[in-house]
């Protein structure tokens, strides 16, 4: 039977416990989960691509997620998923304020490839506040992001901003 694999597209800059909570509810349902870090040019990045991989791995090969590997792609998402003859997508939504970003990608994505399909999964109501953003600004400042982020790479962070 053919695997069902899911690509969860995003900065994760850093990954948070709200993309590890959308990951391992995506691993209990697809094959296999593919973590594909982006680049989109209306950002600005604090950690390094290798950085990314590296603490994505860091968090996964500790746990019992099998069927999760992460990949980057400097491009446009549908030309990664034609060149791997993939269509399902994994995206959060944590509020209303996400929703109008997302439905505007669904459907410019679904212009250029319109086999693809986005699913969406809602965190642990604990993380719903909860972004990359707010992670970097409180490490900036000093503070305990112990809570927000996976314990194999708080080190990792702090270490960012004492730079
Ligand atoms: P992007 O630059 O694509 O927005 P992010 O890494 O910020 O990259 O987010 C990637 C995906 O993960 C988005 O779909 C976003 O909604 C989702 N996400 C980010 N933080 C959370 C969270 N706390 N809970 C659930 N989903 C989240």
């Amino acid at each position: 039977m053919k695997q069902k694999i899911v690509v969860y597209p995003g900065s994760f800059d850093p990954p948070t416990n709200g993309h590890i909570d959308l990951i391992e509810r995506a691993s209990r349902i697809f094959d296999k989960v593919i973590i594909l870090i982006m680049v989109n040019i209306q950002k600005s990045y604090t950690f390094t691509v290798e950085e990314r991989v590296e603490m994505l791995n860091n968090i996964f090969k500790k746990r019992k997620f099998k069927n999760v590997s992460v990949d980057v792609y400097k491009g446009l998402l549908v030309d990664y998923l034609k060149k791997n003859k993939l269509n399902i997508v994994l995206r959060g939504l944590r509020a209303v304020s996400d929703f109008e970003y997302e439905f505007q990608m669904v459907l410019t994505n679904r212009k250029m490839f319109d086999r693809m399909e986005t699913i969406y999964l809602m965190p642990d109501v604990r993380w719903t506040y909860l972004s990359s953003s707010l992670v970097k600004e409180i490490a900036n400042f000093g503070g305990d992001i112990s809570d927000f982020v996976p314990s194999e790479i708080v080190s990792t962070i702090r270490r960012k901003f004492k730079q």
